[in-house]
C-alpha cells in the first residue's frame, strides 16, 4: 500500500497532483512519499516487536540524506557497503552505534574509518578480509566487532542478478567455512565475534528460503556454542520483495514471523537488512511525453526520462508499472486506439542505446506532453542513475501531505565536468 493515488482520474503523491510538481519542478523528477516510507518502517518495527532486534536499512536502496534522516529518526540502523554511504549515514543524522557494514571488497581505508567510527559490526566476507580486519583493529587499538556473512547455499528463487546466496555468488563464506573462521576469530584478541549473517537474494517473493537460510544459522549458532563462542546478534539479511506487476510477496509481519518462531528459544537480537521493501513503493519517477511516433510495426512513446534515471528495465529486464499522471477516457483517445481508448507502446528514453526503456507492450491512452509516472521507483531508481549522455542527474522531491521539499536539486549541464580538465600541453603534465 502506498499513498500515490488517482482521485477524480488524477494522480496524486498524498495530496498534491503530481501534475503540479513536474510544472514546479520540471522533468524527469523523483518523488517520494513521506507517509508511505514511514508506513514501511512501521511495519517492520512492528513485525519484530516482541524480539530484541535492529532494522538496519540497506542504504544502497536509496541513500538520499533526507530518506536516511527519517529512517534515523525513527530509531532504525543502517547496513552500508562503502565509506560513502557510511559517510552519508553519518551527514544525515544517523548514529555509527547502529550500523553494520558489509560488503566483498572493503578497502583498508573503510575499515579504518568504520572502526574509528565505532560502527556496531563489520560482516566479514573472506578469511582475508578478516586478517586484514584484525590488523587494522591491531594499529587503531580497539578490538573489531564481527559477523560472518555465511553464504548458506540456499536459493532465494529470484532474477539470477539479485541471487546472492548461492556457491556460484560472490558474496559471504561457505557454510562449511564458517566454524573455522570464528574459531580464528575466538583466538584473536583484535576480533571479538558478535553475531552471524546472511544476505541471500533481493525480491524474494515467499518465505521459504528466509526460513531454509534462518536454519542454517541456527545450526551454525549452536556449533559456536560448542566451540565457547556467543554471539548476541543473528542477522538474516534483507530481500523481501514488493508488488511491481502481480506478485504477492508475504507482508514483513508474516515474513518475519516464522523468523521469529525459529528463534524463539534463542537468546539473540535478530537483525534484519530490508532496503528494496522500505522504499520500492515509497518513490515515483515522473517523466513527460516529448514524442509519439509509429512504424509498421510498432508505436514509441518517447519520454525525457531514461536508463540514466532508471535503469532497472535496461539492466535486468524489470517490469515496473507505467501510469498516467491523467487517466483520459476512451472518448478522449488518438486515432487507431482500442476501444478502451489505448495504444500499444514501447516506452522509450532518449539515450542513443536500444535498451534505453521504461517499458515494453504497454498499454496507454497518451498525448504528447502528458506526465507519466513509473511505480516502484523509489528502490535502485536514483542510487543507480548515471551521467550517461551526459544527463544531469534528476531533481527529487519528498512529499508530505500537502508540502513538497527539494531534496536534491536537479544537476546542472555546468556541473558535469566540475572535475574535469583540459590539458592543453601534454608535456607540461610530465615536466
Ligand atoms: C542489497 C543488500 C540488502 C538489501 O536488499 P533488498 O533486497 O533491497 O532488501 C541487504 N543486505 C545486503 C548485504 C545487501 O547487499
Amino acid at each position: 500500500m502506498d499513498y500515490f493515488n488517482y482521485k477524480d482520474n488524477e494522480l496524486y503523491a498524498e495530496e498534491i497532483k503530481v501534475r503540479d510538481l513536474v510544472e514546479q519542478y520540471g522533468s524527469p523528477l523523483y518523488v517520494y512519499s513521506k507517509a508511505t516510507l514511514e508506513r514501511h518502517l512501521r511495519a517492520f518495527e512492528d513485525a519484530l516487536v516482541s524480539k530484541k532486534h535492529l532494522v538496519c536499512y540497506a542504504v544502497k536502496a536509496n541513500s538520499s540524506l533526507a530518506i536516511l534522516n527519517i529512517i534515523a529518526n525513527f530509531g532504525c540502523g543502517f547496513d552500508v557497503v562503502s565509506k560513502g554511504e557510511l559517510m552519508r549515514v553519518l551527514a544525515a543524522g544517523g548514529s555509527a552505534s547502529k550500523v553494520i557494514y558489509s560488503g566483498v571488497g572493503k578497502r583498508e581505508d573503510e575499515i579504518e574509518f568504520a572502526l574509528q567510527q565505532k560502527i556496531k559490526c563489520l560482516n566479514i566476507e573472506s578469511e582475508s578480509e578478516l586478517y586484514k580486519v584484525s590488523e587494522v583493529a591491531k594499529r587503531l587499538g580497539v578490538v573489531a566487532p564481527v559477523a560472518i556473512r555465511v553464504n548458506p547455499n540456499v536459493d532465494a528463487k529470484t532474477h539470477p542478478s539479485i541471487s546472492t546466496g548461492l556457491k556460484k555468488n560472490k558474496f559471504g563464506i561457505a557454510f562449511e567455512d564458517s566454524l573455522r573462521l570464528y574459531q580464528i576469530i575466538k583466538d584473536d584478541p583484535n576480533l571479538e565475534a558478535t553475531g552471524i549473517d546472511c544476505h541471500i537474494g533481493s525480491q524474494m517473493t515467499s518465505g521459504g528460503p528466509i526460513i531454509e537460510a534462518t536454519d542454517k544459522l541456527i545450526e551454525l549458532y549452536h556449533q559456536l556454542e560448542g566451540i565457547g563462542v556467543k554471539v548476541d546478534h543473528i542477522d538474516i539479511g534483507g530481500g523481501l520483495g514488493v508488488t511491481y506487476n502481480d506478485e504477492t510477496p508475504p507482508s514483513p509481519y508474516e515474513y518475519l514471523a516464522a523468523v521469529l518462531e525459529r528463534l524463539k528459544d534463542i537468546d539473540v537480537s535478530v537483525y534484519c537488512e530490508p532496503g528494496r521493501a522500505m522504499v520500492a513503493n515509497a518513490g515515483i519517477l515522473l517523466t513527460k511525453v516529448l514524442y509519439l511516433k509509429s512504424n509498421s510495426e510498432r508505436n514509441f512513446c518517447i519520454v525525457d526520462g531514461s536508463m540514466s534515471d532508471l535503469i532497472r528495465p535496461a539492466l535486468y529486464g524489470s517490469w515496473m508499472n507505467i501510469v498516467p499522471a491523467i487517466k483520459r477516457g476512451a472518448d478522449d483517445a488518438l486515432e487507431g486506439s482500442d476501444s478502451n481508448g489505448n495504444k500499444l507502446y514501447d516506452v522509450v528514453g532518449p539515450i542513443c542505446e536500444s535498451d534505453d526503456f521504461l517499458g515494453k507492450d504497454r498499454n496507454l491512452n497518451v498525448r504528447e506532453g502528458d506526465v507519466l509516472a513509473v511505480r516502484g521507483a523509489g528502490a535502485y531508481g536514483s542510487t543507480m542513475s548515471s551521467n550517461y549522455n551526459s544527463r544531469p542527474l534528476c531533481a527529487e522531491i519528498l512529499v508530505e501531505g500537502d508540502k513538497a521539499f527539494v531534496i536534491r536539486d536537479r544537476q546542472r549541464e555546468e556541473d558535469l565536468w566540475e572535475n574535469e580538465r583540459i590539458i592543453t600541453k601534454i608535456e607540461e603534465q610530465f615536466s
